[in-house]
């Protein structure tokens, strides 16, 4: 398979917290969220794909390729929005870009005036008087200037307003439609992938719960209603979670080709959300 990015039994451990054997693997032309609770290791995986931390053990390829044994080379090519702040404070947005654009082999100096001037930035202003939006604005305008190929961001709608939110979202969407590239992006708001994901990967306490295209997940997995009488040991391992109270059950079921054998027409049945989805996931995990 043609995949931008790939994570084989990926390890990581620190003293109160581990990343375990972490898998997943995004096709060339897709977006893909990479979504779990706080804590959950998103931004150390991402660390570990940029090479900013050393792996334990497991397999990183970008473009087919090792991501330490081919980092400068990868590197040029990967567009890399961070939730913390690496510019130097006092230069201005003009003077951070002629420090960065050398450092890449490809520099598209008219693409840069343009995002800067479409995302209403004044070159003139100094970093440290950027709001966080405009922060992220900005790494995302340098990222479109070297013709990089993948985008890697850690949390980039986290402190934005929806508007400025809803502006990155649409600006990703518009960035896939060149077949060849691809998007990766943590966040723990799942309305970020409502629209804009095409694959989704769980990540829950170090461990991936799932790496799915999102039909897939919102198509398969079904929220069901019902009297509490209708469960037993057998039945429930067919959900991903349940929540009961005195007048009956709602659950996640896994697989919605499941409901006519296991209840006959006597439960609701709803479409879950993908927050359903991440709440029930992540949820059942606790209780195990
Ligand atoms: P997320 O980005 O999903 O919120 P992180 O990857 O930042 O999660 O963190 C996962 C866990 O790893 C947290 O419990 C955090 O405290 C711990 N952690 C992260 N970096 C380090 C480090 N350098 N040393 C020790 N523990 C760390
Ligand atoms: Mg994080």
């Amino acid at each position: 398979m043609n995949s931008i990015l790939e994570v084989k039994n990926l390890n990581k451990s620190f003293k109160d917290f581990s990343l375990k054997n972490v898998s997943f693997s995004l096709p060339r032309g897709f977006i893909m969220g990479f979504i779990g609770p706080n804590g959950a290791g998103k931004s150390t995986t991402i660390k570990l794909i940029m090479n900013l931390l050393k792996k334990d053990s497991g397999e990183i390829k970008v473009f087919g390729l090792d991501n330490i044994k081919n980092e400068k080379e990868i590197k040029n090519k990967i567009g890399f929005v961070y939730d913390e702040n690496y510019f130097y404070e006092e230069l201005t947005i003009s003077e951070m870009k002629n420090v960065i654009a050398p450092l890449y082999k490809f520099w598209d100096k008219d693409a840069f005036d343009k995002h800067i001037k479409n995302f209403e930035l004044s070159p003139k202003k100094k970093i440290k008087d950027l709001s966080k939006g405009m922060k992220m604005k900005f790494s995302l305008a340098v990222a479109l200037s070297h013709g990089a190929e993948l985008l890697i961001m850690d949390e980039p709608t986290s402190g934005l307003d929806p508007l400025v939110r809803g502006e990155l979202l649409d600006i990703l969407s518009f960035l896939i439609q060149d077949e060849n590239k691809g998007v990766f992006f943590s966040t723990h708001i799942t309305s970020d992938l409502d629209k804009t994901a095409d694959y989704i990967t769980l990540l829950h306490n170090g461990e991936v719960l799932f790496s799915t295209a999102k039909d897939e997940l919102l198509d398969s997995y079904t929220i069901i209603k019902g009297d509490k009488k209708l469960l037993n040991e057998a039945v429930k391992q067919n959900f991903i979670g349940i929540k009961e109270n005195s007048f009956g059950f709602e659950g996640l079921l896994r697989d919605r080709n499941s409901i006519k054998t296991l209840f006959k027409d006597n439960v609701i049945v709803e479409k879950p959300t993908l927050e359903d989805i991440m709440l029930y996931s992540t949820r059942r995990s606790l209780n195990d």
